[in-house]
């Protein structure tokens, strides 16, 4: 059985900027400095302080360009103790039990000795301010131990911003020496799409159904399952839920084989009654070790740094693009003539491009 919440006071890192100090005369206090400098995030990240993680996560996720430059160089330094955690992405529909699942499971990781970092990757986190992990009354148990950091889903502009955010905090979080990272998305599709891209094993949770096991589950996300736990499997749903694994087992066999020549299972679970969580825990720790053995690990690994690599190009030429004086002049008439049908999207790109490239040589 899960721990019961001694505190149900949520005690969640909230994502959002911290107001200023109302006591100006706080910040003397027992020697806090308000303009920390790189090596004071750095090496308080490193002796595993939370509140400097959590003040170097909150500049990650600014949008003033002086937080975005102090956040880039505490990445930088926080790159050498990175890259050790195991990641793990979880997910599954609203209600499938996500919250309730991390609870029992991260209360079963810290238990084998294991300091773990709960992230979320929550695009609508920005109409909702943190839906996902935002509400963690239900992650009370966790929220409240020291082996445990919660983050909630950062805001941004578009999915990829909050996805590149998460995966920056990923580096901070192993810097500070958390070496199980958990990565809650809601299942919707495209957020799972960028949780893949950071993560070495992904857990898709499904609710025991009746019928067509598979009917209503995006075939891509099930595709990008390395095990699919069938979660509520108590009561009354028990035996329900272990036809639903057994279909579900079924079912992974029709998909083509894996780059990671790792076969999905299919397990059932009960969050509430943290039944499974052993069975699992090994199985990730299984997978872990045969992908480490055939090297697809490290090939993963190192397909996601390209990923995010031209994914930070682009995004970055996209904005030079956008800011050239020239390109923003001539914007708004080709836009009009291309949307009106009198230019072809292709011209019109091809003449902008043309107008960025003469505007770069002669600033
Ligand atoms: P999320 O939206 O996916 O994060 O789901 P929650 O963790 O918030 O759970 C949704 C509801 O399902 C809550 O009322 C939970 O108490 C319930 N729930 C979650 N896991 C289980 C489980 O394993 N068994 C049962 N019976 N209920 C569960």
């Amino acid at each position: 059985m899960a721990e019961k919440p001694q505190n149900t006071k949520p005690t969640v890192h909230k994502g959002t900027t911290s107001p200023g100090n109302i006591n100006p005369r706080l910040s003397e206090r027992k020697g806090t400095k308000e303009n920390l400098e790189v090596h004071d995030y750095l090496e308080g990240i490193r002796r595993g302080d939370r509140m400097l993680l959590s003040r170097a996560i909150t500049l990650v996720e600014s949008k003033l360009k002086k937080h975005q430059k102090l956040a880039q160089s505490i990445i930088e330094g926080c790159l050498p103790f990175s890259g050790k955690a195991f990641r793990i992405g979880i997910t599954g529909s609203p209600g499938v039990g996500k919250s309730s699942f991390i609870e029992a499971m991260g209360q079963y990781i810290i238990r084998q000795d294991r300091k773990l970092a709960v992230l979320a990757i929550d695009p609508s986190s920005q109409i909702s301010h943190g839906s996902i992990l935002g509400d963690k009354t239900r992650m009370g148990v966790l929220a409240n131990k020291k082996q445990a950091y919660i983050r909630p889903s950062p805001a941004g502009d578009s999915l990829g911003g909050v996805a590149r955010k998460t995966r920056e905090t990923i580096i901070l979080c192993e810097a500070a020496g958390y070496d199980t990272i958990l990565i809650e998305t809601v299942g919707v599709g495209q957020s799972e799409i960028a949780a893949h891209s950071m993560v070495d094993f992904f857990l898709l949770l499904l609710l025991p159904g009746a019928g067509d096991e598979l009917q209503g589950i995006k075939r891509g996300i099930v595709e990008m399952a390395d095990l699919i736990a069938v979660n509520k499997a108590d009561g009354e749903r028990k035996r329900l839920a272990q036809k639903a694994r057994q279909a579900y087992q079924n079912a992974l066999h029709l998909f083509p084989a894996k780059d990671s020549q790792w076969t999905p299972k299919a397990v059932t679970s009960s969050a509430i009654e943290s039944e499974g969580m052993e069975q699992i825990w090994k199985l990730m720790l299984e997978y872990r070790e045969a992908t480490k053995k055939n090297g697809y690990f490290e090939q993963r690994r190192s397909e996601q740094a390209t990923y995010w690599l031209n994914d930070t190009i682009d995004r970055k030429l996209k904005q030079i693009f956008n800011q050239s004086p020239t390109v923003k002049e001539a914007q708004q008439n080709i836009h009009k003539l291309v949307t009106e049908g009198n230019m072809s999207p292709f011209q019109g790109a091809e003449i902008l491009l043309h107008k960025f490239i003469a505007d770069r040589k002669n600033p």
